[in-house]
């Protein structure tokens, strides 16, 4: 006869792992007792670490995945893909306060700040060039999206999608006049360049004027460069767009010579 002891199963039994040593089990399961604890924590460790990895892969395929996107869509031209803060040539006091004013604008880039900048002075003193350097500066360092487009260009963009219906393949979602209108009117950062260079038609007006308006209305800051003097930049855009433009936006001069067939334009 067996005693009530030899049945009943030790509390812990005393064993040693090849790696670490020796160790308490104090589990049973079934038929065998558990395994090092200490291969436990390490196979643990290294599976959370394989998640922690794949996830951090995903996330940055999504991000460049969305810098990609973002950089098909800012609307800078070649010219300008390698216009930065850096290489804009500011040799006078006037320029340096510009460029100054400009980098800290896009180095503290709020989405939500509302407002923007207008950048106002004659062709050839390098607005385009800080345009482009400020989108790319928001969409390469703050992975945001922002694009720049001239009023014409903008009025064609529109025009050139009058009556599509459907999505095109690859085309970034962005097919018919409602997407692109939502786009820009959406996009976290849009500069908006050569306003007042052609007088649209009331419809091109009203198009811009959505744009701005809906911007305006969720807070999306706008920046605005032109050759043109306030007022005329008002007679220009219209009075309601100009006052949701104005309305705390920065302004900033431009009024030294022009380097047109120098460095920048
Ligand atoms: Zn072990």
């Amino acid at each position: 006869m067996t005693s009530q002891l030899e049945h009943e199963r030790p509390a812990a039994q005393e064993r040693t792992c090849d790696k670490h040593g020796p160790y308490t089990a104090k589990h049973f399961y079934g038929r065998t007792w558990a395994g090092c604890p200490t291969c436990q924590r390490v196979a643990g460790e290294a599976w959370e670490a394989r998640e922690a990895e794949k996830k951090q892969l995903e996330a940055d395929r999504v991000a460049a995945h969305r810098l990609q996107r973002n950089l098909r869509l800012s609307g800078i031209k070649t010219r300008f893909q390698p216009a930065t803060f850096e290489n804009f040539l500011s040799t006078l006091p006037a320029q340096r306060e510009i460029l100054t004013a400009c980098r800290k604008y896009a180095e503290t880039f709020d989405p939500s700040a509302g407002g923007g900048l207008w950048l106002i002075g004659p062709v050839g003193v390098g607005k385009t060039h800080l345009g482009c350097a400020i989108v790319n500066y928001v969409v390469r360092q703050h992975l945001m999206g922002g694009c720049i487009h001239g009023v014409h260009e903008i009025v064609a963009m529109l025009r050139a999608r009058w009556g599509v219906k459907g999505a095109a393949w690859g085309s970034d979602g962005i097919d018919t006049e409602a997407e692109l209108l939502e786009h820009l009117a959406s996009v976290p950062l849009l500069v908006v360049d050569e306003v007042g260079g052609t007088r649209g038609s009331d419809d091109e007006l009203k198009n811009l004027f959505t744009i701005i308006d809906a911007r305006y209305c969720e807070n999306l800051p706008t920046v605005l460069m032109s050759n043109l003097q306030p007022a005329a930049i008002k007679a220009a855009v219209g009075d309601r767009s100009y006052d949701r433009l104005r309305e705390a936006a920065r302004m900033l001069v431009l009024d030294w010579p022009s380097h047109r067939g120098a460095a920048q334009c």
